[in-house]
């Protein structure tokens, strides 16, 4: 179902009249990693909306390393996360860790992020298919390109129309950066799939000054899009600060990308 060969015309995924991954343009979706609290989520859709993304994203189950790092806000945080995002005219997207809260999320999310940790979460791919919502699936960090496909192929027999692929970064030998960002991925995508493709500069880096490049080579590459973590104030996020981009690196690089491509 998602292959090129089976279904040559591109998929064009439609959250609003205005979004579209897929189309002409670039999408840049962008937000804190955590929602921590209303008037932090509000900061910086307000911030992100005005430098040209459009659609924002914070976490609000949050998948953490240690079980003593913070969790999310649950509930209360998707509520802050859907205000922020009327406010501002911005579609949302948050993930989705268990099949749990698939009554309660779909309420309030726009699209359903399914993070690299549950990529091959087969009966939560199943769950949030038979939703038939739009869906970001992102790539495992130990997933070849064909297990990440064999994924997508799960959200597309269960009911999902509408996935958008992330390329997040991989595991490698390297460790000056947090993931290894595998480029090729984004032509290999693109010649064995017609989903569109984003790519999280943030997570595959793990460092903010690093963002910024990588961003423009995966536009240059042909990206369908970003998915860029902003924070108002980084050195004080409650998760993922040290990737945060500061506001004014949010807006800089906004115009650098406007340069390659326009934004959608
Ligand atoms: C995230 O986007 O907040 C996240 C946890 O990303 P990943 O699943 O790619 O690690
Ligand atoms: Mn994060």
């Amino acid at each position: 179902l998602c292959s090129k060969e089976m279904c040559p015309d591109n998929t064009i995924v439609k959250i609003t009249e205005s979004v579209r991954f897929g189309a002409v343009g670039v999408a840049v979706i962008a937000g804190p990693c955590s929602v921590e609290s209303k008037s932090q989520i509000r900061e910086t859709a307000f911030l992100v909306k005005e430098s040209g993304a459009c659609m924002l994203r914070g976490g609000a189950y949050k998948p953490r390393t240690s079980p003593y790092s913070f969790q999310g806000l649950g509930v209360k945080g998707l509520a802050y996360l859907k205000e922020a995002g009327e406010a501002t005219g911005l579609p949302i997207v948050s993930e989705i860790v268990s099949a749990s809260y698939l009554d309660a999320m779909n309420e309030y999310v726009d699209m359903f992020q399914i993070g690299a940790r549950n990529m091959q979460n087969f009966e939560l791919l199943k769950e949030v298919a038979s939703l038939g919502r739009p869906v970001l699936l992102k790539r495992g960090m130990a997933a070849t390109i064909e297990e990440w496909l064999m994924a997508a192929e799960y959200l597309m027999a269960h009911g999902t129309k509408d996935i958008v692929l992330c390329e997040r970064g991989i595991r490698t030998f390297e460790t000056y950066t947090r993931n290894t960002l595998d480029i090729t991925a984004i032509p290999a995508i693109k010649t064995l799939t017609h989903l569109p493709i984003l790519v999280d500069p943030s997570h595959a880096t793990g460092l903010r000054d690093q963002v910024p490049a990588v961003s423009l080579a995966a536009v240059a590459a042909g990206a369908d899009g970003l998915i860029i973590e902003v924070h108002p104030h980084p050195e004080n996020a409650l998760s993922d600060g040290a990737q945060s981009l500061y506001p004014q690196q949010f807006e800089k690089l906004m115009r650098d990308i406007e340069i390659l491509a326009p934004l959608v």
